[in-house]
This record gives C-alpha cells, sequence and structure tokens, in this order.
C-alpha cells in the first residue's frame, strides 16, 4: 500500500498516464480510501487541465464547467 506522500509524488505522472498499469492500480486504491489525496489529486488535475487549456488551442473543453470546477474546488 503506497503512503499519502508516494501518492503526492506519483500523483503527476498518474494523470499524464506516465505510470506503469501495476502503479495506477495502487494509486486509484489509495485515492478510494484517503479523502485527503483524493483532495489533492483532484486539484492537481483542474490545475493541469487549467494548464493544458491556456497552452493549447481552445478545444471542445466546456469552459464554463472549468470554471465552475475551479471556483468549487477553491471553496474548499
Ligand atoms: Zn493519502
Amino acid at each position: 500500500m503506497l503512503n499519502c506522500k508516494q501518492v503526492a509524488s506519483l500523483a503527476s505522472d498518474y494523470l499524464d498516464n506516465n505510470s506503469t498499469t501495476k502503479l495506477n492500480w495502487k494509486i486509484r486504491m489509495h485515492l478510494m480510501m484517503c479523502s485527503h489525496c483524493r483532495r489533492f489529486y483532484r486539484q492537481l488535475k483542474v490545475t493541469n487541465k487549467v494548464a493544458r487549456s491556456a497552452l493549447s488551442e481552445p478545444s471542445n473543453d466546456n469552459i464554463d464547467e472549468l470554471l465552475q470546477r475551479i471556483k468549487e474546488s477553491a471553496k474548499k
């Protein structure tokens, strides 16, 4: 079982699908059980998405939904 520190350091690789399937599974397991890391991962995901959409052409991502999610995650 991974600990929170390990999950935090692996989270960006996990997000980019750079980690192995076996590791992905371990991270997923941890995220299911740990609300701290779930929150951390969610924040990371939003940040990552914003960074990507700032760098690339507007895609079919729903910007309004994205902004809403940022607002929601900022509240918590
Ligand atoms: Zn954790």
